[in-house]
């Protein structure tokens, strides 16, 4: 690691923000020998790892770092409408990555290599300077030809179209029985079985062992909820899933988080110089909030363009056709609660839980998708496609 030099104000690549997407970058830079030799600035507020955050994904063909994998699932569990399904997964499994193993793993090569500097300091802006881009920090300015940034939101994002602007709110404890209570190969993907008045709401459960777990109360709405209220319903889903008292378990950790799901495109560039990454990127695929595995994938696309020189890509989370269904998905989301339980319960009972995954990530061809459309109620589609008939025809 470098000692921050205030004479030393050029640096070849600022990484900023040292979350999923910037240590993602960083790592990728570490493992290049093309690029592993630059001189690199990572800035961000603070370097301790916290773990405040699981990271679950299905698909791992981008994820470099498999040791990280903290737990692996191979059967899933839906329950909508009284209907339990669940299925053991063939193409994919569900894997889950703490963010403090991530962070930990990633800051300390960062420390052993001699060519990055970490910068404990608040970011407050970007600009360009002639034909470098410059970041503000409490040390003053840095600059670089590249800056790649996750810790703002990209000043261009209020002109964006926008229709729908929900949230993906969430809270959950991370809790440990006194008995064996939890099946560890087996995790509770969406529970909706459970009061539907805070908005869309369900549970998911991820099992670590045979007592512990993270139970995490989640719900797609416009507003947050109280602490206490996540508390009510999660006292309330331990006791009657679980059968669980109070002095049954304890909470040894607390996640709690927003994500944004919203139909505008989010710009590539804060200002020249300056590319926007991770939530900041627009890398969140809205109707899910899942982020991960295309922090990878965009990672691994900067990095190739840094080693062939090429203009770094304009990041495209997803095609026209995967922007329609994400914006009608919404859309039904957005005005009709009642249905939107139907569409996943339908979802999961129709069709096999990986072609599910599959076509979440993103990977399924039209011809799969007619299927799975096919086993779903039609009239909110069509309705949806009628509201949103001014983005889904100039463009999305
Ligand atoms: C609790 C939680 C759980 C999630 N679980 C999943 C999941 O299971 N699967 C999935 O695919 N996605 C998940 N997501 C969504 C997404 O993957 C994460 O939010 C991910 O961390 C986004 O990465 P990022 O780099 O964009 O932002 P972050 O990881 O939040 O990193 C941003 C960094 O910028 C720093 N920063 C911010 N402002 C400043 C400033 N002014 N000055 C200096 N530094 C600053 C922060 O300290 C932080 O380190 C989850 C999100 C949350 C909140």
């Amino acid at each position: 690691m470098r000692s921050i030099d205030k004479n030393d104000h050029i640096y070849d690549y600022i990484i900023a923000g040292a979350g999923a997407s910037g240590l993602s970058l960083l790592w990728n830079m570490l493992q290049s020998d093309k690029l592993r030799s630059k001189s690199i600035l990572l800035v961000d507020l603070n370097f301790t790892p916290v773990n405040d955050k699981t990271w679950c994904f299905w698909d791992n063909s981008n994820i470099p770092f498999e040791e990280l994998i903290y737990h692996t699932w191979s059967n899933l569990e839906v329950s909508a409408l009284s209907n339990s399904m669940n299925e053991d997964l063939s193409r994919y499994k569900y894997y889950c990555i703490r963010s403090v193993d991530y962070s930990e793993k990633i800051l300390s090569l960062a420390e052993k290599s001699g060519n990055v500097t970490l910068m404990e300091s608040k970011i407050y802006d970007f600009k360009t300077d002639e034909n470098l881009g410059v970041i503000a920090t409490d040390y003053g300015n840095f600059k670089a030809k590249h800056i790649f940034q996750s810790a703002l939101k990209p000043p261009g994002l209020q002109k964006e179209k926008l229709d729908i602007s929900l949230k993906q709110h969430f809270l959950g404890w991370e809790i440990e029985t006194r008995k064996n209570l939890f099946d560890p190969d087996k995790a509770i993907f969406m529970d909706f079985d459970i009061s539907q008045s805070n908005g869309l709401s369900f549970f998911y459960s991820l099992p670590f062992s045979k007592t512990k777990a993270l139970i995490e109360y989640t719900i797609f709405s416009s507003d947050v909820l109280t602490d206490e209220q996540y508390e009510f319903e999660l006292i309330k889903y331990l006791k009657t899933k679980f059968n669980l008292e109070s002095n049954d378990y304890s909470i040894i950790r607390r996640e709690k988080g927003v994500i944004p799901m919203e139909d505008r495109r989010y710009p590539f560039m804060y200002c020249n110089y300056v590319y926007n990454m991770g939530t900041a990127g627009g890398l969140t695929k809205p109707t899910t909030g899942y982020t991960f595995t295309r922090i990878q994938k965009h990672s691994r696309e900067i990095v190739n363009a840094l080693e062939k020189e090429t203009a770094i890509p304009k990041q495209r989370a997803s095609t026209y056709r995967f922007r329609i269904y994400d914006i009608m998905l919404l859309s039904i989301l957005d005005q009709q609660d009642d249905i939107s339980v139907q569409i996943f319960h339908d979802l999961f009972k129709h069709n096999s839980f990986d072609r599910i995954l599959q076509f979440l990530e993103e990977g399924t061809h039209l011809g799969q998708e007619l299927k799975i459309f096919s086993t779903l109620p039609y009239t909110p589609f069509f309705k949806s496609i009628w509201k949103m008939k001014h983005r889904i025809f100039t463009g999305a």
